[in-house]
């Protein structure tokens, strides 16, 4: 038993005793890897802005969010009410409706590459569908991915996630998935391209995410998300940006607005469906349309996407109508404000951790943000890569996890992301708590 985790399960009893239910009825007690770590994951009772509140009655300065989802921050006024009227004209409907082309209107909008638009029901959809369009289109069969990157348990993509990065990622995947998805080493200019050109005649695309998640959210060099872009382009293959969480968050158009590169196709989650459950595949006409099942094609030349039995699901379409037209209406001061927040609490973290004399980097873009804790001083984070060789993962994941929620503030892989409604108090709180726990961490 870890002694750090004593403070927390002392506040935490009523968490505890449901956990013990959870894993009688659930594989580990969740339906998200994500949400277990040791000792047991605190139960959440209800949530508002930027605060949640578990079951024993703690409140804590949320930096998860809802998977990066509550930008506005938890149960904004503008999405509760969207829901509550949609409430009153139906729940699902299975079929199309005035809003859900509303909704895809403003995506197109707001998403510079973005000419059509699919909805589905999650992140790991979208990104199945988009796989399975580039190959679909291009007629080859190898898809690229960055190293480290998460793309969802999509069984096409479940490969290179953690090192060693040539492995599949789990029994019942089958082991030609190494032949046709690879990995190259993300911000590595030269090594990826020497990848690239390996594979060039059966390519069929690249994918990554430009605000690499497993990279602590740094951000792809422009050059590096130039280069992907010019080869895909020479070599006939398709270039996809996975932005379920970046896009709507970094800017409103996304990294490739950030980065002014724009992909074929890119997947989308999270902020576009408002709080609800969501996916999204936006790109160039020519290749989405390839799935509409109005073309008088032969079966052979269609590409099959959905199905879907929530696919656009009213609720999902009222409330992320209600975030996008908040996001346009706002954007001037919710992305400034955003960056500025973002940059605050992550110098605010690195002087509070340097000063107890911690050795800890603190990584992020934009209001994305995470804390490492390398084996030695003054190494470079710039890629999964890196974050996985060089750092101690399980000091962040749990020690610092645990650790920090003793203290009032719940961290995902050391940090999180801002919301709108975090406030000066709250970052105030989060970098005091850093101290803290930086102080003990030291100690021990
Ligand atoms: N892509 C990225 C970059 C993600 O972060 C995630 C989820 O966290 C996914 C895809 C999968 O999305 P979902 O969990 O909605 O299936």
């Amino acid at each position: 038993m870890n002694h750090f985790s004593d403070a927390y399960r002392r506040k935490t009893p009523l968490s505890e005793d449901l956990f013990k239910r959870a894993k009688e009825v659930m594989p580990g007690g969740i339906s998200h890897n994500i949400h277990f770590f040791p000792p047991y994951p605190f139960f959440i009772k209800k949530t508002k802005g930027s605060k949640i509140w578990d079951v024993d009655g703690n409140e804590y300065v949320d930096l998860w969010m809802g998977n990066y989802t509550h930008i506005l921050g938890h149960r904004p006024r503008v999405v509760v009410q969207a829901i509550e009227k949609q409430l009153k004209e139906g729940i699902h409907w299975g079929t199309v409706y005035r809003k859900q082309v509303e909704w895809a209107e403003q995506v197109r909008e707001l998403v510079p590459s973005a000419e059509m638009v699919r909805f589905c029901c999650s992140g790991t959809e979208a990104t199945m569908y988009a796989v399975r369009l580039t190959r679909g289109f291009t007629g080859k069969k190898i898809i690229l991915k960055a190293a480290g990157g998460w793309h969802g348990a999509n069984s096409d993509l479940s490969l290179g996630i953690k090192m060693p990065y040539e492995r599949e990622e789990s029994l019942g995947l089958l082991p030609k998935l190494r032949q046709y998805t690879k990995v190259i080493p993300f911000n590595d200019l030269a090594g990826s391209l020497e990848i690239i050109h390996q594979n060039q005649k059966d390519l069929a695309g690249i994918i990554l995410e430009p605000i690499i998640g497993e990279g602590g959210f740094t951000s792809a060099t422009k050059e590096y998300l130039q280069m992907l872009r010019s080869e895909a382009q020479t070599l006939g293959a398709l270039l996809i940006f996975d932005e379920v969480i970046s896009c709507f968050r970094v800017a409103l158009g996304g990294a490739q607005e950030r980065f002014n590169v724009l992909p074929d196709l890119t997947t989308l989650g999270k902020i576009v469906g408002g709080g609800m459950p969501v996916g999204a595949l936006v790109g160039r006409r020519e290749i989405i349309e390839k799935s509409s099942p109005e073309k008088k094609m032969n079966k052979w030349e269609r590409i099959l996407i959905g199905g879907g039995t929530f696919s656009a699901h009213p609720l999902t379409a009222a409330a992320g109508l209600a975030m996008l037209r908040y996001l346009k209406n706002h954007c001037k001061k919710i992305y400034p404000f955003l960056e500025s927040k973002g940059a605050k609490v992550r110098k605010g973290l690195q002087e509070a951790l340097d000063r107890e004399g911690l050795n800890a980097v603190v990584t992020g873009t934009g209001s994305l943000f995470q804390t490492h804790f390398p084996f030695e001083k003054g190494v470079t984070l710039n890629s999964p890569q890196s974050v996985h060789r060089l750092t101690d993962l399980e000091k962040k994941e749990i020690e610092f996890r645990v650790r920090m929620l003793a203290k009032g503030v719940h961290v995902m892989h050391g940090g999180g992301c801002l919301s709108i409604a975090h406030s000066d108090k709250d970052i105030d709180k989060i970098i005091k708590a850093a101290q803290k726990v930086g102080k003990e961490m030291k100690k021990d």
